[in-house]
């Protein structure tokens, strides 16, 4: 009789302790990822193009729920999901990263962990082959939130990360791209006497495709990835906002989980990521109504097109744009959706 009443308690005692220590809940894991929006349209579709963008999508999706499933943290599952993403040529990060108005790669990435509010990244870096994994050891491996150019390159060749010659992101269509919005900036500057501004040409690109994951691990926690190679024709040392934290790439258990893609000065402006969080601080919003307030009113108010993905601790998700499409999709309780129109 003693005995069993000593491992009843023995047993209460044992479940108090996991209980306190918060286990692990797999029902809520959840991953979100976009592609990146712009003018994406079914006219300028082709079924091949489609099927091998939902093929990428979900296997970017279905490698970081494994992680989640196997008990791995946020910050790791939006690190493997982006990479199979950032060495796809499809999507502006990585390989497949656009041109500046010199003809050159120069990437930016991010990553913030939402239990810790601990961020790093990388802005203008031409060699590393996976940036968020730069970013990553930023945040990780140093006392610093953002190192930039040859420094962070420096830096990550010491962590022992894979660094590639500048030619490794070159890809056809990127640099064609390139070609075109020059041919009409030259196009446009011959006509006005090169008194215009270059915002249109700019803009012209703007299939933005920069890439990004929010995740939702069995601890509870949020992480937040984003990663790009920024605007085709940008110039001059131009840094986007998806290294910016609070502009294109933010996390915090308390709020949501946000990766941004759109027109990065806008973004920027707008502190866009750490707006949607602040709303849901301060103002008590949903996670949808306050993505919606930021991309779809005050972004559109402001002349700033895009989209972001947003989560929060419950496993909530938005996924607003304000562009013609955006390459987003979900996975949670082991079904996958993705899409990239508007309807
Ligand atoms: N937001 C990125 C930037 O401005 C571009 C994109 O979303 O593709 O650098």
């Amino acid at each position: 009789m003693r005995k069993s009443l000593y491992f009843l308690l023995l047993f209460l005692l044992a479940g108090f302790m996991s209980l306190a220590q918060g286990k692990p809940d797999y029902s809520k894991i959840t991953l979100v990822i976009h592609g990146g929006a712009g003018t994406i349209t079914r006219q300028n579709m082709t079924p091949e193009k489609e099927k091998a963008y939902r093929e990428k999508l979900n296997e970017a999706l279905q490698v970081g729920y494994d992680v989640l499933k196997k008990g791995g943290t946020s910050m790791d599952a939006v690190e493997a999901t982006i990479h199979v993403m950032e060495n796809s040529p499809l999507f502006n990060a990585g390989k497949g990263a656009v041109f500046t108005n010199e003809g050159k790669n120069e990437l930016d990435a991010a990553v913030m962990d939402g239990k810790t509010l601990m961020a790093g990244s990388v802005a203008s870096v031409t060699t590393i082959k996976n940036p968020i994994t730069a970013a990553r050891a930023v945040m990780e491996k140093s006392e610093h939130v953002m190192m930039i150019g040859s420094g962070a390159e420096q830096f990550a060749k010491v962590q022992g990360i894979e660094l590639v010659d500048p030619s490794y992101f070159h890809t056809e269509t990127r640099y064609e791209q390139l070609q075109k919005i020059k041919d009409k900036e030259k196009t446009q500057l011959d006509h006005d006497g090169g008194t215009s501004s270059n915002e249109n040409i700019f803009t012209e690109g703007n299939k933005f495709g920069t890439v990004g994951c929010v995740a939702l691990d069995a601890y509870g926690n949020l992480a937040a990835g984003t990663s790009t190679g920024g605007m085709t024709n940008k110039r001059y040392g131009r840094v986007g906002d998806a290294p910016i934290i609070g502009a294109g790439t933010y996390a915090d258990n308390n709020t949501c989980a946000v990766s941004a893609t759109g027109h990065g000065e806008y973004f920027i402006r707008s502190v866009v990521a750490h707006d949607i969080a602040a709303l849901m601080e301060y103002k008590g919003y949903s996670v949808k109504k306050a993505a919606d307030e930021v991309v779809m009113k005050k972004l559109v108010e402001r002349g700033g097109e895009g989209g972001v993905i947003a989560l929060d601790k419950n496993g909530n998700i938005a996924m607003p744009f304000n562009s013609a499409g955006m390459y987003r999709g979900y996975i949670k309780k082991g079904k996958a959706e993705v899409s990239i129109y508007k309807d």
